[in-house]
Protein backbone atom coordinates (compact mmCIF):
# COMPACT_ATOMS: atom_id res chain seq x y z
CA UNK A 1 0.00 0.00 0.00
CA UNK A 2 2.77 2.26 0.71
CA UNK A 3 4.58 4.24 -1.96
CA UNK A 4 7.20 6.10 0.39
CA UNK A 5 10.05 4.25 1.81
CA UNK A 6 9.18 2.74 5.11
CA UNK A 7 11.97 5.34 6.38
CA UNK A 8 10.12 8.13 5.04
CA UNK A 9 6.94 6.91 5.97
CA UNK A 10 7.76 6.60 9.76
CA UNK A 11 8.95 10.12 9.64
CA UNK A 12 5.85 11.38 8.50
CA UNK A 13 3.91 9.60 11.01
CA UNK A 14 6.69 10.45 13.69
CA UNK A 15 6.15 14.35 12.48
CA UNK A 16 2.69 14.64 12.48
CA UNK A 17 0.63 15.43 15.28
CA UNK A 18 -1.04 12.87 17.82
CA UNK A 19 -3.64 10.32 16.77
CA UNK A 20 -6.48 11.28 19.11
CA UNK A 21 -7.49 8.80 21.31
CA UNK A 22 -10.73 7.71 20.48
CA UNK A 23 -9.44 7.53 16.88
CA UNK A 24 -6.20 5.48 18.29
CA UNK A 25 -8.95 2.78 19.80
CA UNK A 26 -10.85 2.24 17.43
CA UNK A 27 -7.57 1.44 14.93
CA UNK A 28 -6.72 -0.94 17.29
CA UNK A 29 -10.30 -2.25 18.00
CA UNK A 30 -10.63 -3.04 14.13
CA UNK A 31 -6.74 -4.45 13.87
CA UNK A 32 -7.86 -6.65 16.25
CA UNK A 33 -11.69 -7.36 15.57
CA UNK A 34 -12.18 -6.74 11.49
CA UNK A 35 -11.81 -8.31 8.49
CA UNK A 36 -8.96 -5.97 6.10
CA UNK A 37 -7.84 -3.47 9.04
CA UNK A 38 -5.47 -2.09 6.33
CA UNK A 39 -8.64 -0.51 4.40
CA UNK A 40 -8.91 2.00 7.56
CA UNK A 41 -7.41 5.04 6.67
CA UNK A 42 -5.25 5.35 9.74
CA UNK A 43 -3.27 8.29 11.56
CA UNK A 44 -1.87 10.13 8.83
CA UNK A 45 -4.68 9.86 6.34
CA UNK A 46 -6.81 10.94 8.85
CA UNK A 47 -5.18 13.73 9.90
CA UNK A 48 -5.05 14.77 6.26
CA UNK A 49 -9.10 14.19 6.00
CA UNK A 50 -9.54 15.96 8.90
CA UNK A 51 -7.67 19.40 8.23
CA UNK A 52 -8.84 19.21 4.55
CA UNK A 53 -12.29 18.70 5.84
CA UNK A 54 -11.66 22.00 8.32
CA UNK A 55 -10.27 24.15 5.38
CA UNK A 56 -13.29 23.66 3.69
CA UNK A 57 -15.62 24.10 6.25
CA UNK A 58 -18.95 22.14 4.79
CA UNK A 59 -22.10 22.05 5.57
CA UNK A 60 -22.69 18.70 4.31
CA UNK A 61 -20.29 15.88 3.61
CA UNK A 62 -20.96 12.46 1.87
CA UNK A 63 -18.76 9.21 2.49
CA UNK A 64 -18.95 6.20 -0.13
CA UNK A 65 -17.40 3.11 2.14
CA UNK A 66 -18.01 3.70 6.18
CA UNK A 67 -16.03 0.43 7.01
CA UNK A 68 -15.23 0.67 10.85
CA UNK A 69 -15.96 4.75 11.04
CA UNK A 70 -12.41 5.84 10.72
CA UNK A 71 -12.14 8.77 8.06
CA UNK A 72 -16.01 9.76 8.67
CA UNK A 73 -14.77 10.52 12.66
CA UNK A 74 -11.76 12.28 10.71
CA UNK A 75 -13.55 14.26 7.98
CA UNK A 76 -17.04 15.01 10.69
CA UNK A 77 -14.57 16.80 12.76
CA UNK A 78 -14.62 19.60 10.01
CA UNK A 79 -18.56 19.90 10.86
CA UNK A 80 -19.69 23.41 12.26
CA UNK A 81 -22.43 23.46 14.44
CA UNK A 82 -25.44 22.15 11.90
CA UNK A 83 -23.59 19.97 9.84
CA UNK A 84 -24.03 16.69 8.78
CA UNK A 85 -21.90 13.59 7.12
CA UNK A 86 -23.47 10.92 5.64
CA UNK A 87 -21.90 7.98 5.20
CA UNK A 88 -22.63 4.53 3.56
CA UNK A 89 -22.00 1.11 3.37
CA UNK A 90 -23.28 -2.20 2.36
CA UNK A 91 -21.64 -4.02 5.22
CA UNK A 92 -24.11 -4.66 8.20
CA UNK A 93 -22.21 -6.49 10.12
CA UNK A 94 -19.74 -3.14 10.71
CA UNK A 95 -22.64 -0.85 11.67
CA UNK A 96 -22.76 -1.62 15.40
CA UNK A 97 -18.97 -0.78 16.15
CA UNK A 98 -19.37 2.51 14.08
CA UNK A 99 -22.04 3.79 16.04
CA UNK A 100 -20.41 3.32 19.34
CA UNK A 101 -17.23 5.15 18.20
CA UNK A 102 -19.44 7.61 16.42
CA UNK A 103 -20.50 8.13 19.89
CA UNK A 104 -17.66 8.38 21.72
CA UNK A 105 -16.14 11.03 19.64
CA UNK A 106 -19.52 12.97 20.06
CA UNK A 107 -20.27 12.99 16.49
CA UNK A 108 -24.03 11.22 16.53
CA UNK A 109 -25.87 14.11 16.32
CA UNK A 110 -23.48 14.87 13.03
CA UNK A 111 -23.21 11.51 11.41
CA UNK A 112 -26.19 9.56 9.57
CA UNK A 113 -25.18 5.79 8.91
CA UNK A 114 -26.99 4.23 5.98
CA UNK A 115 -26.34 0.32 5.48
CA UNK A 116 -26.68 -0.69 1.70
CA UNK A 117 -25.24 -0.22 -1.42
CA UNK A 118 -24.03 3.15 -2.47
CA UNK A 119 -25.21 2.77 -5.85
CA UNK A 120 -28.85 2.10 -4.65
CA UNK A 121 -28.84 4.78 -1.49
CA UNK A 122 -27.00 8.34 -3.45
CA UNK A 123 -29.94 8.61 -5.83
CA UNK A 124 -32.31 8.73 -2.68
CA UNK A 125 -30.57 11.77 -1.10
CA UNK A 126 -31.89 15.37 -0.99
CA UNK A 127 -29.10 16.92 -0.53
CA UNK A 128 -26.27 19.23 -1.82
CA UNK A 129 -22.73 18.56 -0.75
CA UNK A 130 -19.75 20.54 -0.26
CA UNK A 131 -17.60 17.40 -0.03
CA UNK A 132 -18.04 13.90 -1.37
CA UNK A 133 -14.73 11.06 -0.24
CA UNK A 134 -14.66 8.05 -1.97
CA UNK A 135 -13.53 5.08 -0.77
CA UNK A 136 -15.93 1.73 -1.05
CA UNK A 137 -15.54 -0.91 -3.58
CA UNK A 138 -13.22 0.17 -6.59
CA UNK A 139 -15.32 -1.22 -9.60
CA UNK A 140 -17.76 1.58 -9.34
CA UNK A 141 -15.49 4.61 -8.52
CA UNK A 142 -17.04 6.12 -12.04
CA UNK A 143 -20.15 4.87 -11.07
CA UNK A 144 -19.82 6.95 -8.39
CA UNK A 145 -18.51 10.17 -9.71
CA UNK A 146 -21.34 10.12 -11.68
CA UNK A 147 -23.87 9.83 -9.12
CA UNK A 148 -22.32 12.15 -6.89
CA UNK A 149 -21.64 15.28 -9.54
CA UNK A 150 -24.90 16.74 -9.59
CA UNK A 151 -25.68 17.03 -6.10
CA UNK A 152 -21.84 18.82 -5.06
CA UNK A 153 -21.90 22.70 -5.23
CA UNK A 154 -20.11 24.52 -7.35
CA UNK A 155 -16.41 24.80 -5.71
CA UNK A 156 -17.31 21.93 -3.52
CA UNK A 157 -14.98 18.56 -3.39
CA UNK A 158 -14.71 15.23 -4.50
CA UNK A 159 -11.89 13.39 -3.35
CA UNK A 160 -11.19 10.17 -3.91
CA UNK A 161 -9.38 7.54 -2.23
CA UNK A 162 -6.59 4.43 -3.24
CA UNK A 163 -6.09 5.99 -6.65
CA UNK A 164 -2.53 4.93 -7.05
CA UNK A 165 -3.72 1.39 -6.15
CA UNK A 166 -0.06 0.68 -4.57
CA UNK A 167 1.40 1.78 -7.70
CA UNK A 168 -0.24 -0.57 -9.80
CA UNK A 169 -2.13 2.08 -11.99
CA UNK A 170 1.42 2.63 -13.70
CA UNK A 171 1.32 -1.06 -14.58
CA UNK A 172 1.48 -1.96 -18.55
CA UNK A 173 -1.04 -5.40 -17.19
CA UNK A 174 -4.12 -4.41 -15.35
CA UNK A 175 -6.59 -6.46 -13.01
CA UNK A 176 -10.01 -5.29 -12.77
CA UNK A 177 -9.75 -2.78 -9.88
CA UNK A 178 -6.39 -1.12 -11.15
CA UNK A 179 -8.61 -0.84 -14.88
CA UNK A 180 -11.50 0.72 -12.80
CA UNK A 181 -9.16 2.85 -10.56
CA UNK A 182 -7.15 4.15 -14.12
CA UNK A 183 -10.43 4.69 -15.55
CA UNK A 184 -11.85 6.68 -12.63
CA UNK A 185 -8.36 9.37 -13.11
CA UNK A 186 -8.92 9.54 -16.64
CA UNK A 187 -12.36 10.69 -16.56
CA UNK A 188 -11.80 12.83 -13.84
CA UNK A 189 -9.35 14.37 -15.80
CA UNK A 190 -11.32 14.72 -19.15
CA UNK A 191 -14.57 16.25 -17.08
CA UNK A 192 -14.75 19.82 -17.83
CA UNK A 193 -16.73 20.44 -14.71
CA UNK A 194 -13.98 19.78 -12.20
CA UNK A 195 -10.18 20.33 -12.00
CA UNK A 196 -8.14 18.02 -10.11
CA UNK A 197 -4.71 16.78 -8.45
CA UNK A 198 -3.48 13.19 -7.57
CA UNK A 199 -2.05 13.95 -4.14
CA UNK A 200 0.70 10.64 -3.57
CA UNK A 201 -0.31 10.32 0.02
CA UNK A 202 -0.46 6.78 1.14
CA UNK A 203 -2.26 5.09 -1.29
CA UNK A 204 -3.28 8.15 -3.14
CA UNK A 205 -5.69 10.87 -2.86
CA UNK A 206 -7.75 12.39 -6.38
CA UNK A 207 -8.70 15.45 -5.59
CA UNK A 208 -11.15 17.59 -7.23
CA UNK A 209 -13.18 20.98 -7.30
CA UNK A 210 -16.44 21.14 -9.29
CA UNK A 211 -15.88 24.63 -11.14
CA UNK A 212 -17.91 27.60 -9.94
N1 LIG B 1 -13.36 4.93 4.47
C1 LIG B 1 -12.87 3.89 5.37
C2 LIG B 1 -12.48 2.64 4.63
C3 LIG B 1 -13.52 2.10 3.67
S1 LIG B 1 -13.15 0.44 3.13
C4 LIG B 1 -11.65 4.44 6.10
O1 LIG B 1 -10.89 5.17 5.47
O2 LIG B 1 -11.42 4.12 7.27
C5 LIG B 1 -14.35 0.18 1.89
C6 LIG B 1 -15.77 -0.08 2.39
O3 LIG B 1 -16.63 -0.01 1.26
C7 LIG B 1 -15.98 -1.46 3.02
O4 LIG B 1 -16.39 -1.32 4.36
C8 LIG B 1 -17.09 -2.09 2.14
O5 LIG B 1 -18.07 -2.82 2.89
C9 LIG B 1 -17.73 -0.87 1.49
N2 LIG B 1 -18.43 -1.14 0.22
C10 LIG B 1 -18.05 -1.97 -0.77
N3 LIG B 1 -18.95 -1.96 -1.76
C11 LIG B 1 -19.94 -1.09 -1.40
C12 LIG B 1 -21.15 -0.65 -2.00
N4 LIG B 1 -21.54 -1.08 -3.20
N5 LIG B 1 -21.91 0.25 -1.34
C13 LIG B 1 -21.52 0.70 -0.12
N6 LIG B 1 -20.39 0.32 0.50
C14 LIG B 1 -19.60 -0.57 -0.13
CA1 LIG C 1 -9.33 3.65 1.33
Amino acid sequence: MNLLSEALDNYIDAHASEEDEVLKELSRETHVKVQMPQMLSGHVQGLFLQLLSQMIKPQRILEIGTYTGYSAICLAKGLPENGLLYTIDINEELTPMVERYIAKAQLSDKVKLLTGDARKLIPQLNEIFDLVFIDADKVNYTAYFDLVIDKVRPGGFIVADNVLWSGKVVEEKKDKDTQAIDAYNKKVLNDTRVKNVILPLRDGLNIAQKLL
